[in-house]
């Protein structure tokens, strides 16, 4: 699921959407990195600060074993427990594939504590058995008009 939207006609304009807390991004050339930004290994593009957000909750041996992941540790270099988190969330982003294919350990979506749309909606299918032209018919049947919809709409968040 690629968020990237590119227009790339004349100029290279691109743009990003964090699929958490919904800011986007854009401008001519913008690298996920410009745009502060992450792509985790399931195709997730997240703000960098919800990964680093998630590293501060996992557990030290999940943070142990990321340390360990990294490529260029130094053998005589043995960090601490205290300084695990600090050390993870400033290299987590720095391996070969830099903001792609981050680790799903710190992805806010892979670790259940942000339900995207698509996910939701995907559940709601599986488990309701309901479809998206089951739930066309339903509101055609019940509003009369696009306006009448919205206000039923706004009317069920209020209560
Ligand atoms: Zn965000
Ligand atoms: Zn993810």
């Amino acid at each position: 699921m690629k968020k990237r939207t590119c227009f790339v006609s004349n100029s290279s304009s691109c743009s990003f959407v964090c699929e958490v807390c919904g800011e986007e991004q854009s401008g001519m050339d913008l690298c996920l990195s410009d745009a502060e930004m992450a792509e985790c290994e399931n195709g997730h593009i997240v703000c960098c600060e919800h990964m680093r957000d998630q590293v501060n909750n996992l557990p030290i041996e999940t943070l142990r074993s990321i340390y360990s992941s990294f490529e260029d540790n130094e053998d005589d270099e043995e960090v601490v427990d205290a300084d695990l988190k600090s050390v993870v969330s400033d290299r987590i982003f720095d391996g070969d594939d830099g903001d792609y294919d981050v680790r799903a350990d710190v992805c806010p979506i892979c670790q259940f504590s942000n339900l995207t749309d698509s996910d939701y909606i995907n559940y709601i299918e599986m488990t309701k058995g309901t479809v998206r032209s089951d739930i066309l018919g339903e509101i055609q049947s019940k509003y009369k008009s696009y306006p009448e919809f919205m206000d039923a709409v706004k009317a069920s968040k209020t209560k």
